[in-house]
Parts: C-alpha cells; sequence; structure tokens
C-alpha cells in the first residue's frame, strides 16, 4: 500500500555522501535532499510535500541552493548525488521562500483563533519560521472574495477560504484512497479544490474515508465534531477484520479524535469512514451502561391497560449478577448443565474469550459455548484445518501488493475490507495487478477486473472444481509443488474431471469460455492469492468451497511465498482469536478437540 515506504526501504540498501549547510551527510540512493536533510535534522520548510504522498514540487517552500545547479531547485524533487553540496538558508533561498509563503497567506483567510486547526497548523509553523508579519502580506491582498462553506457532509466541513492549494488532498484521495473524488479546478484566483461539476462533497463519490482532512495542512478540511484532545491512547479499530491501529484523542473520558497509526503494518496510517468516524456510540447519550432487569411478572411482561409498563428497570450490578447466578443455578438444577448455551463474542478481547469459555466449561459444565464464527467463518476454520492444519490466514496483507494476480470470491472488499480493498485497487490500477472477480453481483472491484465471473449464489464448488478441471487438463498445474507438498492429488483430478467447463456452465450461469479463460489467467501467475469473504463461506456448502479455494491454490503452487497465499477476509476485529481461545463448542484453547479423551483429562486435571 505505501509505495512510499517501500521505495525508501530500497533506496537504503546504496548510500551516498553529501553536505548539507557544511554538515556531512549520508543518504540512501534515490532519496531526495529533503529526506536527506531531514534525517540529518536539518529543518527545510514544507507545505504540499507529505511522506505519504508522490513529491510533487508546487509549493516552492522547500527550495534550496545546490552548487553547480542553477536556479534554486525544489529539494523534495531533487534526488542526491555523490559529493552534492547544498545550502539550505542562503538569502536567495529565504528571499524566494518569504515572497511564495507572502503570496500563500495572501489567499488565506487568517481567523486562526477559532480555526480548529490552531496551533497545529502546519502554515502558522512555517510562517513562524519565515518571520511572516501581517504588514508583508497585507499589501498583497486583492480583496479577499468568500467562498461559501461545504457542510454537506455530516462527519466533516469543507472551508476553502483556508485552502492553500498545496494538493495534499486530491493526492490522498487518488493515492491513499484511490478514490478521485476532488481534484484542482478553475484558474487564477478562482482555482480551488472540486468535486466533479463542484457540487458539495456530499453528492460526489466521495467514500467519506477522511484521508483528505488526514494530511490537510490547514484548516480547511476538518473534521466536525473534533476537539483538543487532552491525552491520546492507542487502539485497534472496533469494526472490521483488517484490525487498523490507530489513536483515540480523549479529554477525561470522551472520545474527541480519532487518527490513523502511521507506525502500523495493517493500514499505515490510513483509516476508512468507520474508523475514522464511527466512534460516536461511546459517549452517546441512550448508550446504556447500567444493568436493565427486566420487569416481569409470573414469567410475563407487565401490562397496564393493554400496554407493556416499563419493560426494563435499571439494576445495580450486584443485583444483576445475583439474578444471573441464582436462575443459572436453578436451570443447571432442574435440566442439567446441556441446557445451557454461552454466546461470546469475536469483538471481545483474547482474555474476555478465553474466560467466557472457561465460564462455560469449568463454571456451567457444558461444551455449549460459540460465537459469530459459528455463521462468518467456522467453515474457513474446518475447511483450512483439513487442508493445511491451520484454521487462519497463510499471509499477510502486504502480500496482496506483491500478488501478480488478485482473485477475490464471495467478498465485497471496497465496502467489507476497505483498507484491504485500497490495496486492492492500488494494485490494479497502478501495480499492473491481474484481478478476477466472482461474485454474482456487479461491485466495485468487478469493474476493475480482468475477469468478473457472475456465478449463481451457491454454485462456488462447481466454479472452483471448473477452473482446476481446465488447469490439470491443460498440465497448467504447479506439478512440482503438487509432488513436493501436496497428497490425494489423484483424488481431486478425478473429482474435479467431472466438471467441464460446458458442464460448470449449466450450474453456475457463467459462459464456459469465461470459466477457461479464468482458469488461464490464474494457473499463469507467478505469484496469486485469492481472497474471499462471507459469500462463499455462509452456505451449506461453505466448507466444501473452503476446501475448493485451499486446492486451487495447493493445485498451483501458490501457498508458502510471497505474494501467494490463502486470505479468509474476517468479519469482526478479533473473530480469529475468539476462534484461537476456544469459544467454539468442538475445541478447547488452541483447537484441542473436546472429543479427544487425553485432552479432556488434560484441561480437566488443570
Ligand atoms: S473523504 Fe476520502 S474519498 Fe472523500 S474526498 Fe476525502 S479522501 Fe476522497
Ligand atoms: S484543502 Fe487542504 S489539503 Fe486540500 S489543497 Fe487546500 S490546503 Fe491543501
Ligand atoms: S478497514 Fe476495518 S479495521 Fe480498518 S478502519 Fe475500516 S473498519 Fe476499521
Amino acid at each position: 500500500m505505501n509505495t512510499t515506504a517501500s521505495l525508501t526501504d530500497e533506496r537504503t540498501t546504496q548510500a551516498v555522501k553529501l553536505t548539507i549547510d557544511g554538515m556531512e551527510v549520508e543518504a540512501g540512493a534515490g532519496a531526495t535532499v529533503l529526506e536527506a536533510a531531514r534525517q540529518a535534522g536539518i529543518y527545510i520548510p514544507t507545505l504540499c510535500f507529505d511522506p505519504d504522498l508522490k513529491p510533487y514540487g508546487a509549493c516552492r517552500l522547500c527550495v534550496v541552493e545546490i552548487e553547480g545547479m542553477r536556479g534554486l531547485p525544489t529539494s523534495c524533487t531533487t534526488p542526491v548525488t555523490e559529493g552534492m553540496v547544498v545550502h539550505t538558508e542562503t538569502d536567495a533561498v529565504m528571499r524566494s521562500r518569504r515572497l511564495t509563503m507572502e503570496l500563500i497567506m495572501a489567499n488565506h483567510h487568517g481567523d486562526c483563533l477559532t480555526c480548529n486547526k490552531n496551533q497545529n497548523c502546519e502554515l502558522q509553523q512555517v510562517a513562524r519560521y519565515l518571520d511572516i508579519d501581517q504588514e508583508h502580506f497585507d499589501r498583497l491582498r486583492k480583496g479577499t472574495q468568500v467562498l461559501p462553506i461545504d457542510r454537506s457532509h455530516p462527519a466533516f466541513e469543507r472551508d476553502l477560504n483556508k485552502c492553500i492549494l498545496c494538493g495534499r488532498c486530491v493526492r490522498a484521495c487518488h493515492e491513499i484512497a484511490g478514490v478521485g473524488a476532488i481534484g484542482l479546478a478553475f484558474r487564477g484566483y478562482d482555482a480551488r479544490v472540486a468535486t466533479c461539476g463542484d457540487k458539495p462533497i456530499l453528492e460526489s463519490i466521495c467514500e467519506s474515508c477522511g484521508e483528505c482532512l488526514a494530511h490537510c495542512p490547514t484548516g480547511a478540511l476538518t473534521p466536525r465534531n473534533e476537539k483538543q484532545a487532552t491525552r491520546e491512547v492507542k487502539t485497534i479499530c472496533p469494526y472490521c477484520g483488517v484490525g487498523c491501529s490507530l489513536y483515540l484523542g480523549l479529554r477525561g473520558n470522551e472520545i474527541v479524535s480519532v487518527r490513523g497509526d502511521h507506525d502500523s503494518p495493517v493500514n499505515h496510517g490510513g483509516l476508512c469512514v468507520k474508523g475514522r468516524f464511527g466512534f460516536d456510540f461511546v459517549n452517546h447519550p441512550e448508550r446504556l451502561t447500567k444493568p436493565m432487569i427486566r420487569n416481569k411478572e409470573r414469567g410475563k411482561d407487565i401490562k397496564v391497560n393493554g400496554n407493556f409498563r416499563e419493560i426494563f428497570r435499571e439494576a445495580s450490578w450486584d443485583e444483576a449478577l445475583e439474578l444471573v447466578a441464582s436462575r443459572l443455578a436453578k436451570i443447571k438444577q432442574k435440566h442439567g448443565a446441556d441446557s445451557i448455551g454461552v454466546l461470546s463474542s469475536a469483538k471481545f478481547t483474547n482474555e474476555e474469550n478465553y474466560l467466557v469459555q472457561k465460564f462455560a466449561r469449568a463454571v456451567i459444565g457444558t461444551n455449549n459455548v460459540d460465537h459469530c464464527a459459528r455463521l462468518c467463518h467456522a467453515s474457513t476454520v474446518v475447511g483450512a484445518i483439513a487442508a493445511f492444519g491451520d484454521g487462519a490466514m497463510s499471509n499477510s496483507i502486504s502480500d496482496f501488493a506483491k500478488a501478480d494476480l488478485l482473485f477475490i470470491i464471495g467478498s465485497n472488499t471496497t465496502d467489507c475490507h476497505p483498507i484491504i480493498g485500497r490495496v486492492v485497487r492500488q494494485g490494479v490500477k497502478t501495480g499492473g495487478t491481474k484481478l478476477i472477480v466472482a461474485d454474482p453481483r456487479r461491485i466495485e472491484l468487478s469493474e476493475m477486473a480482468d475477469i468478473h465471473l457472475t456465478h449463481r449464489p451457491g454454485s462456488d464448488v462447481a466454479l472452483l472444481n471448473a477452473m482446476m478441471n481446465v488447469i490439470i487438463d491443460e498440465g497448467l498445474h504447479d506439478a512440482r509443488f503438487v509432488e513436493e507438498r501436496t497428497e490425494g492429488f489423484e483424488e481431486l483430478a478425478e473429482t474435479v474431471s467431472k466438471y467441464s467447463p460446458e458442464m460448470a456452465e449449466e450450474i453456475t450461469g457463467v459462459p464456459r469460455d469465461d470459466i477457461v479463460a479464468a482458469a488461464r489467467l490464474f494457473a499463469g501467475a507467478d505469484r496469486a492469492a485469492i481472497l474471499y469473504g462471507m459469500g462463499i463461506t455462509q452456505h451449506t456448502t461453505g466448507t466444501d468451497n473452503v476446501k475448493s479455494v485451499a486446492n486451487l491454490l495447493m493445485l498451483t503452487g501458490n501457498m508458502g511465498r510471497e505474494g501467494t497465499g490463502f486470505s479468509p477476509l474476517r468479519g469482526q476485529n478479533n473473530v480469529q482469536g475468539a476462534c484461537d481461545m476456544g469459544a467454539l463448542p468442538n475445541v478447547y484453547p488452541g483447537y484441542q478437540k473436546v472429543d479427544n479423551p487425553d485432552v479432556k483429562l488434560k484441561f480437566e486435571q488443570a
């Protein structure tokens, strides 16, 4: 996802020596002068530069003098060379920067005290460094036009009067979010950031991810409800299984801001709409914070004049726990431990899941404990353990950017796992990654896919078996991998031989030529990964679907190498942990089977 980061990693392999302001500096070959200076602790002002984005060289504040080079080159776009001599604060450099800054500020509305970027604004920081004062740029003001503030979006505001046209929001929307909802439009004094047709942002194709806000150096783009935090805590987004890392800004116990964690290998600082703006429920006045006990008389809800009276009443924790414990004890005594079932949650931590399963087993005395993996990815656990001996994803999110081909089946990735969706989108748009999408619906990724297989719901096994049939029939499988690393090839070949593309066309509704083309494309990739979601697991044949995915990967040798692998996209943020901790009826923690007498004895003794 983060091409800049990977470029920097590659660059650092070779060192280049240069001199900046008389200091000997070493930088990786291919680094820019700006990067070399920053690494050496030398400040060069910038406004359009952003380490997450490609160098742009538009604001011209980072100009420097380089001996032997004409003019004042922008340090953010000039690569270092051996023996280069750079001066960052000559008279000519500072004169140029001041003039540039005055022109920028002359077009900026300076109501700093009420701006919610105040004290945290890069424009202020550069102005302070350049010693700009009011008098300098007042003479450049051409009467200030006032643009209407775009308040169409429920989560953020666009006040283009504070925009300095650095283009960071536009580039973030294109390069990071991969959406392209905004661009630089019009000319001269009218130049501004606009949506297609200059409509309010809510009427555009904006996906509300907030990347533009996160990269804006001024108060032009700001979250609506953000307040200055007094402290930050690092945590994981509570929504999907991508597991983005983020910082919550707090005031007392109230969440007042959110920012992505740049050091996270998962999201590299990026967030989607849910992770960035979806925290208002925490402090919502209607959120239940105390136990509620149902008012009942002789087991029935109480009615007054035919209407339900207050169905619930608030209770203390002691009263509620006492009631629950005594009722559970009574039910257990009357109907036995197995009459009770306990539901855990894939949104719990590992520790909580461990406790829930232990409560069910050691306190209640039943294996009736489960959580939402029953519906979403229990089939993955069973299918993957049968295929690989392990119930988890075999690769990491960074592998998707290294794959030559991604095959997505049963997953609307850009909607359900947006940060992974971005990696896919960027790979296809700029990295040359081939994409096969198998989905009965037209989803966003199917629009950019090389092949979209619109198979009938429930016909996944037939589709995948027919692809394997073609691959084996045409000798496109990885015979060496199959021979050295797998077993049961003959049985698989016999099974899939029954699934000719013609027969699969009848079952799936996908034209046979498309099945053949998809099989050839998949088998022809050097590094391919299959991403799948609940679109194939939440079926009565979910386990078979998962096994077919595993078979296709093993048949083509796409396991155990960078850029390849088996990628079940989990729904909740800790569904893997809930399974690992044994919040499942058939296994103790660590997938130790409950019907194995030795395992059972071990747990009983412990
Ligand atoms: S919120 Fe996201 S999609 Fe919308 S304009 Fe900003 S970067 Fe683009
Ligand atoms: S809105 Fe912000 S990020 Fe976008 S061009 Fe203006 S100042 Fe730069
Ligand atoms: S992709 Fe998932 S984990 Fe990341 S911010 Fe969005 S909802 Fe949260």
